[in-house]
């Protein structure tokens, strides 16, 4: 099935019931006025000249254009092309020219930034796009510039598509190196979609409230294709994050579940007018990209009434959802694991080197295995033979233990992970550990070369207001707390972490800096 067959299904059966709501737009459709707009939008794009995978940029917040032209471009079986609204010049000439974007669709701007005029500065480098269509002021034009072309064209296009063919090139983070674009399939998107949907329960009573970024599979796929193949509505705050526009709508759409990173609840459970909203209809949720503290998980199942919220695991890779947890899962599997594998997926832990599966309990790399594997990275095979195996494993790079019921645990990045002297310090644990000293206000490990020991601890610590830590108290502290080995023989003092523009820290540039300074 492709998107778009998909998405026919459901306008056949809830054609009345809402499909997508804005409230920022004040933009409020059923889902057959959804499939119009589709409809509109995709004449619009053949008119335009698009072809079965020709690769289209849409640059923009979450707003309802985005949402439509998804599935117009699915429904054409052009590739859609996420950039990130937070790209600055240089990362949208890179992706413009890695994609080979021939269409941009982008926004007026975000944010205090213009978006015409960033394009301006690097279109006479971008040779292969030749159009650029501005949502706030084209999209009339978009919606009619195909009102010529008969369903029958778009039908014949629609019917040549196949299920495995691209639809999306999505850009990794660049948490540990440059953004690698992940060719994804309908057949990989709508079906893991589809999963969470299944996972969460999803049907046409729920109300699915996406706070989260429509550029990221987490808006895109964990959100609206998991509405659309179930029925469910999609509720959207608004462009960006705001917590007090998020409880409002939740409230005024009567949402049944909530999307988040943990950062996002934090800031709806502290909003000071947190308390005047009735919140009761929350049910269920997705809480992912870092781990959840206790207390937050505690409170967004009691204060939120979100009991059947769960984590979930996964990268851009996978399309993305790996791992998940039962919605009646227990607190403490909630807070300390990513759940179990996801329907029709296989998951493994393997020691890195031999590729033997490790014993239970014990970390090793994540290899998932499936019908969410990417085609591959655009136009990089050597990059994907490197993670794709010959069997299908995609090698995560990612450390996990997985226990005898198959809750799995991510440990880290295999490339952080650091050997010193042949003992393996995994760096979230000196992390956790140094989060534990009151007068720090982040720490960031990582490994640096050492003639002696091979690799030697280094950690990057942010100090709180007024804090005046030394490396000798500091080591003071570890000493005796945790082993030896484990304790950083070098030690910075920060303002702030490299960071990716999805607000990861970049240890890979953090060891570029360090090994420059320790010479
Ligand atoms: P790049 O691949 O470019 O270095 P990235 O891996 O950060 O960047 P994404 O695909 O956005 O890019 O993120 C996937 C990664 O995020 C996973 O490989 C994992 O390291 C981390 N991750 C995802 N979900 C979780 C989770 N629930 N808990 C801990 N880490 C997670
Ligand atoms: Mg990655």
């Amino acid at each position: 099935e492709t998107i778009g067959q998909n998405l026919r299904r459901t306008v056949e059966r809830y054609g009345d019931r809402e499909a997508l709501v804005v409230a920022s737009q004040n933009y409020r459709v059923t889902w057959r006025q959804f499939w119009d707009a589709t409809t509109a939008v995709a004449k619009g794009l053949l008119a335009l000249g698009i072809q079965k995978g020709d690769r289209v940029g849409l640059w923009s917040p979450n707003r309802f254009e985005w949402t439509v032209s998804q599935y117009a471009l699915a429904r054409t079986g052009a590739i859609l092309v996420n950039l990130n609204p937070a790209y600055r010049t240089s990362e949208l000439e890179y992706a413009l020219n890695q994609a080979g974007v021939s269409v941009l669709l982008l926004a007026k701007g975000f944010r205090q930034t213009d978006y015409t005029q960033m394009l301006a500065e690097v279109r006479p480098r971008c040779a292969g796009l030749r159009e650029a269509l501005v949502l706030d002021s084209d999209w009339d034009r978009l919606m009619k510039g195909g009102a010529k072309i008969g369903d029958d064209v778009l039908e014949a296009r629609e019917l040549s598509l196949q299920f495995d063919d691209p639809i999306n090139i999505q850009y990794t983070s660049g948490t540990t190196g440059f953004p690698k674009g992940a060719t994804l399939s309908h057949h990989n998107v709508l079906n893991n979609g589809f999963f969470v949907g299944e996972v969460l329960r999803y049907g046409p009573e729920d109300r699915v409230c996406i706070p989260v970024p429509f550029y990221h599979c987490f808006g895109m796929v964990m959100g609206n294709l998991a509405c659309t193949s179930h029925g469910s509505a999609m509720v959207i705050p608004g462009e960006a994050f705001d917590p007090l526009a998020v409880l409002q709508t939740v409230q005024a759409e009567r949402c049944t579940s909530l999307y988040g990173v943990p950062t996002m609840f934090i800031a709806e459970l502290d909003h000071p007018r947190f308390g005047e909203f009735d919140l009761r209809t929350l049910r269920t949720g997705i809480m992912a990209g870092s781990p959840c503290p206790v207390e937050v998980m505690k409170q967004v199942q009691s204060r939120m009434h979100m009991g059947e919220v769960t984590i979930c695991y996964g990268m851009t890779e996978t399309s993305p959802v790996s791992t998940q947890n039962p919605l009646d899962d227990t607190l403490e599997k909630r807070v300390a694991t990513v759940g179990r594998v996801h329907p029709h997926l296989e998951v493994k832990v393997v020691d890195p080197d031999s590729g033997a599966v490790v014993p239970l309990g014990q970390p090793g790399e994540l290899c998932t295995r499936g019908y969410s594997v990417m085609l591959g990275y655009w136009e990089n095979a050597e990059a994907t033979a490197a993670a794709i195996d010959r069997a299908g494993w995609m090698h995560t790079g990612d450390l996990a233990t997985m226990d005898g019921e198959g809750y799995v645990k991510i440990v880290g990045r295999i490339k952080d992970m650091i050997i010193r002297g042949g003992e393996n310090v995994y760096p979230r644990e000196v992390e956790e550990f140094l989060h534990t000293h009151p007068e720090i206000s982040e720490a960031q490990v990582i490994g640096v070369p050492s003639v002696k020991y091979g690799e030697e601890v280094m950690a990057w610590v942010r100090l709180k207001s007024g804090a005046s830590l030394t490396p000798e108290t500091l080591t003071a502290f570890c000493t005796g707390r945790i082993s030896t080995f484990k304790i950083p023989r070098h030690w910075k003092f920060v303002d702030s972490f490299p960071m990716t523009v999805t607000g990861k820290v970049q240890k890979f540039r953090m060891r570029e800096v360090s090994i420059a300074e320790l010479g």
